[in-house]
C-alpha cells in the first residue's frame, strides 16, 4: 500500500513538473507588459530614427528587415514611419560595439520626463511608453556564446533585432520551451516572428 501510494505520487509530481513546459505560453493580455506601452496610433505609424551607428556597424538592412516582420503581422496594425532626427521620433535605433556588455539588445522605454523604466514600471498599469531606445550590442553578437564567441549568423542576428522590436510592443519573455522569437534566454534563428508572436500582436492592435 505504502509503495503503491508512492507511486501514484511521484506520477502526479511527475505531471506537474511537465505541465508547464506544454501549456505555458503567454498568450493574448498574458503575452503583454502591464503597463500601457506605446498607444495603438503610435505603434500603427512608429516614428523612428536610427543613429549613424547602426549603419556604421552594418545594421541598417537588418532593422529595417525586422520592423518590416512586425509589420506584416496580418490582422495587427503595425507600421512605421521613419523620422529624420532622434527628437521627431518615438523609436530611436542604435547598435554599440561596447565589450562589456553581456546581451545582444535591449529595449529601454522612458516615461514623458525622460525618465528610463525600471523593470517595475514596465509591469505599472498607470505607466505608459513615452520614448523608446532600442539597442544592439554589436560586440556581443560578434563574440557571442552561442555561436562558440564567434559572430552570430544573420538569421540569429535579425531574430535579436525582431526580439528587441517585439519588446517595443510590449510583448513579454515567452519561456524557452516555445517556438517564439521572444524567448527568454534561448538564441533563436526562425527570421521572423513565429505563430504564437504573430497571433499575440494581430490580438491586441
Ligand atoms: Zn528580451
Amino acid at each position: 500500500m505504502k509503495k503503491r501510494l508512492t507511486k501514484v505520487f511521484g506520477f502526479t509530481a511527475a505531471l506537474s513538473l511537465l505541465f508547464p513546459t506544454l501549456t505555458s505560453a503567454y498568450q493574448a493580455q498574458d503575452a503583454f507588459f502591464n503597463s500601457q506601452g506605446f498607444s495603438k496610433t503610435t505603434i500603427a505609424a512608429m516614428p523612428w530614427w536610427e543613429d549613424s551607428t547602426v549603419a556604421g556597424l552594418g545594421y541598417s538592412t537588418i532593422l529595417s528587415d525586422a520592423r518590416a516582420k512586425w509589420d506584416a503581422a496580418s490582422a495587427a496594425n503595425v507600421g512605421y514611419s521613419k523620422k529624420t532626427s532622434a527628437d521627431s521620433a518615438t523609436l530611436r535605433f542604435y547598435v554599440h560595439n561596447d565589450a562589456n556588455v553581456n546581451y545582444y539588445g535591449v529595449f529601454k522605454p522612458y516615461d514623458s520626463s525622460g525618465t528610463a523604466f525600471t523593470d517595475a514600471d514596465v509591469e505599472n498599469p498607470n505607466k505608459s511608453f513615452y520614448k523608446g531606445n532600442l539597442v544592439i550590442a554589436n560586440y556581443y553578437i560578434q563574440h557571442s556564446p552561442a555561436a562558440g564567441g564567434g559572430p552570430m549568423n544573420r538569421t540569429q542576428t535579425l531574430d535579436v533585432a525582431i526580439h528587441e522590436i517585439g519588446h517595443s510592443l510590449s510583448l513579454r519573455h515567452q519561456p524557452d520551451s516555445e517556438v517564439s522569437v521572444m524567448a527568454i534566454s534561448k538564441v533563436t534563428s526562425y527570421g521572423s516572428p513565429q505563430t504564437l508572436d504573430y497571433s499575440n500582436i494581430d490580438y491586441k492592435y
